[in-house]
């Protein structure tokens, strides 16, 4: 293992805590990103270590029970529950999973599709204070903390008011943001749930428009903020995708970086893929077409080499933008082409997508439900895949879609602009098309532009393809970046640069 250059002495000690980690518990990009990045900074000398709760249907036996328990005070109380520990995959990443029964042993994450528990800010208060209470006992004072989303943004409240005086209060904290749409949002009354004194619940804490606001605090209260892509870390600090966020996200632009997410290489390899019935590379494309093939048959739908395939997957939610796409599939469906969508979410979405395939199995096919094998059928069998989204900030689809020439049809918007190069029509450049106005008749319109480059300029679609499998979306970029700012927090927090001599009492401290 490379070690790292800026320190001889120890490594960087980074907690990493996160509400979904995959391949142990997954809804979304989130658990893609804190499977593969701790990973990646292991690589690079971190010792990085990960936390997360032990759900329901994580297969517990193959883990080791920490000896005794750990205690997390709770609004009630002590409550004890026992630690489980594995390995990431394919590493010797420490992963902690926080059991406790009451909070955990449920059918569902964070509750039935579309729903919340009543008691997630409970459960997740747990996760947070259970984290940071886990570094003690294990002796594991870590120079940074990265908490994710607002399952985790108590974490820099604790370490800045619980932690004062106390080892931790040492650590810096970085806050990522993975989607800014759900920020643990709940009536000011539950305040008490936190551990913390309702002095606490004011506008530069967690008050927000009259309730409380998870993320809000987290704001206020990390050393430095990340989101997963440069644009999206932009638009957040205005308008509509701040969510009521951006005047603070704009105050703290200056410590607010966006970096890219990349990509699992291995789970999502179209070399090695053991989703697909054939495998294929750049070199040796013809597999590409036999899954287009197989997935056709899969559908249900007439396997015709020369009709452009078109692929969604996703959550069926507001986000992904597929009430456009439902608005414009009528008029879609007259073309010569065919779709297939997997999606599970809202109910309306799932009944208005079901009872279109039903009525149009010529063309088109849907899937309700989550299946891993399958989405990775529909990224490698599919000649376009559509993402109209509202907002997007990284996507995760996009990428896939790129490593398996398969071009990307985006709304150009967060990390979605940051990843698909619009074609050139002139020139025959780009990876994708793009287009900016959110209504049916674009998305119809874009995906029509598709349809005539793959009939009309078929030299220029498989250059398009050859440059989209070409890319670089390794996680090594990414771990180098986030180093990078684990780095900066550190040097923030500790006024002075991690490796290096703190300064003598009363010396000045660096910026
Ligand atoms: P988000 O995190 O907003 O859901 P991303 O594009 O970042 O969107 O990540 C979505 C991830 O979840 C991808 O790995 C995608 O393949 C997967 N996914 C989403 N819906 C399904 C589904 N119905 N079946 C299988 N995989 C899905």
């Amino acid at each position: 293992m490379a070690t790292r250059k800026t320190s001889p002495r120890a490594p960087l000690r980074v907690l990493y805590v996160a509400s979904e980690v995959a391949p142990f518990a997954k809804t979304g990009g989130l658990a893609d990103v804190a499977g593969a990045l701790p990973k990646a900074l292991r690589k690079r000398g971190v010792d990085v270590r990960v936390v997360m709760p032990l759900y329901a249907g994580i297969d517990w036996n193959k883990l080791e029970r920490l000896a005794g328990e750990l205690t997390v005070p709770m609004y009630w109380g002590k409550a004890r529950g026992a630690v489980r520990m594995g390995t990431l995959p394919g590493s010797d990443v420490p992963i902690y999973f926080l059991e406790f029964n009451r909070y955990f042993d449920r059918p569902y994450l964070y509750g039935p599709p579309g729903d919340g528990y009543n008691d997630n800010i409970e459960r997740f208060t747990y996760l947070s204070r259970g984290a940071l209470e886990l570094c003690k006992a294990l002796g594991f004072i870590p120079d940074v903390i990265n908490a994710n989303d607002w399952q985790t943004a108590l974490i820099p409240v604790y370490v800045n008011t619980l932690e004062w005086s106390k080892p931790l209060h040492g650590s810096a904290t970085v806050y990522t943001i993975h989607n800014l749409a759900y920020q643990g949002i709940t009536d000011g009354g539950a305040m008490f749930i936190t551990g913390l004194g309702r002095e606490h619940y004011n506008p530069g804490e967690f008050e927000h428009f009259g309730a409380l606001n998870l993320t809000k605090a987290a704001l206020w209260h990390s050393t430095m903020l990340s989101t997963v892509s440069p644009t999206y870390a932009k638009e957040i600090q205005g308008g509509e995708m701040g969510a009521g966020l951006d005047g603070i996200l704009s105050a703290r632009k200056d410590d607010l970086r966006g970096i890219l997410n990349g990509i699992d290489l291995d789970e999502w390899n179209p070399a090695t893929d053991k989703h697909l019935p054939r495998t294929f590379s750049l070199r040796r494309m013809a597999g590409k077409a036999q899954c287009k093939a197989e997935l056709q048959k899969e559908a249900g739908l007439p396997v015709e080499p020369h009709v452009p395939l078109f692929g969604v997957v996703g959550r069926l939610t507001d986000q992904k933008g597929f009430d456009v796409l439902a608005q414009g599939l009528e008029r879609l469906l007259e073309w010569n082409l065919q779709l297939v969508l997997l999606g599970t979410g809202d109910r309306e979405a799932e009944h208005f997508f079901g009872a279109m395939s039903a009525r149009r199995k010529d063309k088109f096919r849907a899937w309700i439900g989550f299946n891993n094998g399958l989405a990775h059928r529909i990224e490698a069998g599919s000649d376009f895949f559509v993402m109209p989204s509202r907002f997007e900030p990284c996507g995760l689809n996009q990428l896939y879609s790129l490593r398996y020439g398969t071009l990307p049809i985006v709304r150009a918007t967060g990390g979605l602009a940051d990843t698909v190069a619009n074609y050139d029509e002139a020139t025959g450049d780009g990876t994708g098309f793009a287009f900016r106005d959110l209504n049916a008749d674009s998305l119809v319109n874009t995906m029509g532009w598709a349809m005539s480059t793959y009939f009309d300029r078929p030299a220029h679609l498989a250059a398009m393809r050859k440059r989209a499998m070409a890319q670089d979306f390794s996680w090594d970029r990414a771990a180098a970046a986030y180093e990078e700012l684990y780095l900066e927090a550190y040097r923030r927090r500790r006024g002075h640069a991690f490796g290096a001599e703190p300064p003598p009492p009363g010396a000045p401290r660096a910026k």
